[in-house]
């Protein structure tokens, strides 16, 4: 909690800075490694994510992207090179304690409890809900219901309320995922191919949702859909056999040659 109410710099304190002090790396990747058998799925790799930035990350299915989200999640331990977050290094902080500092991950599949309610799976996500015995016998108090409709509204399922999370469409669960994540107001979000398996409508409505929560807190997704990566990206990393290939707004990289050879090109 110290963490986050310290990132809260008075506006004055804003505009007496200089552009340059202003821009606040929220990640910082350095020097990123992690060897599987000998084979180094992410190699040397350094990027940073400013605050309120939507960074896409793309590249050929086995170029490390999700591996990396691992590292960055506590999930996989690198072999070397560290991963700071808002200056603390995560690579020495179990996933639980990675989670408390603000990361929220998202895997690829959606993991909803399918036999609660979407106003059940929202609520449960609250911190300090710790269970879901707890949070069940919870009293329900006003505050808790408008944050849980609010966040409903946001992912557009709003009408769905009452449903059972297993009755949602695959898109609707995905928004419900990414909805129990925002619960917990983190300050880094980190979402594996999140439409995936959505109809252009839902992407696009997606599209929209991410670029609002991208205001506020960083973001972080894979992505395979140009169009998509278009739309919403503010930059783009293309990582190719678990290194950096090129970094940029969305056009450098569709321009850069090195990136249509391994990628855009097929
Ligand atoms: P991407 O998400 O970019 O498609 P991944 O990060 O999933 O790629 O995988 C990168 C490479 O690392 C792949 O060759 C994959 O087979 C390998 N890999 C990932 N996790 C492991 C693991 N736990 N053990 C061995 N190899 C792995
Ligand atoms: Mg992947």
């Amino acid at each position: 909690m110290s963490a986050q109410l310290a990132m809260h710099v008075p506006n004055h304190a804003l505009s007496s800075m200089t552009p340059s002090q202003t821009r606040d790396n929220v990640l910082q990747v350095e020097h990123l490694t992690v060897s599987f058998d000998g084979f180094k799925a992410v190699n040397d790799l350094s990027l940073t994510v400013e605050r309120n930035e939507l960074r896409v990350i793309i590249g050929p299915n086995g170029a490390g992207k999700t591996t990396l989200l691992d590292m960055i999640c506590g999930k996989t331990r690198p072999t070397a090179g560290r991963v700071l977050f808002e200056g603390r290094d995560l690579t020495r902080m179990s996933e639980y304690q990675i989670v408390r500092a603000g990361v929220g991950r998202k895997f690829q599949t959606p993991s909803v409890y399918e036999d609660l309610t979407v106003f059940e799976n929202l609520e449960i996500s609250l911190p300090r809900m710790h269970g879901l015995f707890q949070s069940l016998v919870f009293r329900r108090s006003s505050a808790i219901v408008e944050r849980v409709k609010a966040m409903a509204a946001q992912i557009f399922l709003s009408e769905r309320l009452g449903h059972r999370a297993g009755l949602l469409s695959h898109g609707q669960k995905q928004w419900l995922e990414i909805g129990m994540l925002l619960m917990q107001e983190p300050t880094l979000l980190l979402l594996d191919e999140p439409v995936a398996g959505m109809s252009p409508r839902e992407r696009e409505q997606t599209g929209d949702l991410l670029s609002r929560i991208a205001t506020g807190r960083s973001v972080v997704v894979i992505e395979h859909d140009m169009d998509f990566v278009k739309r919403i990206a503010h930059r783009v990393t293309v990582l190719h056999q678990g290194k950096l290939l090129s970094e940029g707004s969305a056009a450098q990289v569709q321009a850069d040659p090195r990136v249509i050879d391994v990628y855009l090109g097929h």
